[in-house]
């Protein structure tokens, strides 16, 4: 009797799981064929409507080519206001990632204090390994706690950014840094902080941000003044 008790408990356990995993997608939704290579826009009937990712390409047509990318062994330069330089591998530079749920970037870090800013992926979670020097990275959780969870990673350290979570990345070493990030969608999306709230367009009312960030009307017309770069 005790058995089949606790084999009834397990299998509801189960059934739960699997139903949480059906209601809770945080990637992209598995495609239903083995690919679906993107179409150029160009190539795509200006009358089509939109859908959900891209429209594909006739299989027969495909070629490695439609799976193939090269340049992430380049260097990019990071002379600029943050001192990084995002290259991404999505669904735009790789045509077979479409429907596939999955991209690359690379990232370069300008040595003593390079940095990604504060940005959050809308449609994906990132793991992000080291290839050279020393980063002090980060993510906050939602409220009401916003618990920072930091990490100092050297080259080969792995870490998680879950999906839509604010995080960082800052060189804290004297070299350049280099970092590889894989993301659960073919197109993750990226919206820098500071870049979406003070350099909106239009911009946001001040009045808006000045109540919103507890600040003097100057501080807020100050920031909104600023260019902010974008690393992407
Ligand atoms: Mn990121």
């Amino acid at each position: 009797m005790m058995k089949g008790a606790h084999f009834h408990t397990a299998a509801a356990f189960a059934l739960l799981a699997l139903a949480t995993f059906h209601l809770v997608s945080a990637s992209d939704p598995s495609p239903l064929q083995d690919f679906c290579v993107a179409l150029n826009t160009t190539q795509t009937a200006a009358s089509a409507v939109f859908v959900n990712g891209k429209f594909c390409k006739d299989p027969k047509l495909a070629t490695a080519d439609d799976f193939f990318f090269s340049g992430l062994q380049i260097p990019r330069n990071t002379s600029n206001p943050v001192g990084s330089n995002v290259t991404a591998a999505n669904v735009e530079q790789i045509a077979g990632l479409n429907t596939l749920g999955i991209s690359l970037a690379r990232i370069d870090y300008a040595p003593n204090g390079g940095l990604n800013p504060p940005h959050t992926h809308p449609r994906a979670t990132e793991i992000l390994m080291v290839m050279e020097g020393t980063l002090y990275v980060g993510f906050i959780t939602s409220n009401p706690d916003n618990r920072l969870f930091t990490k100092v990673l050297c080259k080969g350290d792995v870490f998680v950014f879950p999906v839509g979570l604010i995080h960082f990345q800052f060189n804290i070493g004297e070299v350049n840094a280099v970092a590889i990030a894989a993301l659960s969608s073919q197109n993750p999306g990226v919206i820098t902080i500071a870049n979406a709230v003070f350099g909106s367009n239009p911009p946001i009312n001040p009045d808006v941000l000045t109540k919103a960030f507890q600040v003097d009307n100057n501080v807020v017309q100050y920031l909104q003044k600023q260019f902010w770069y974008d690393n992407n």
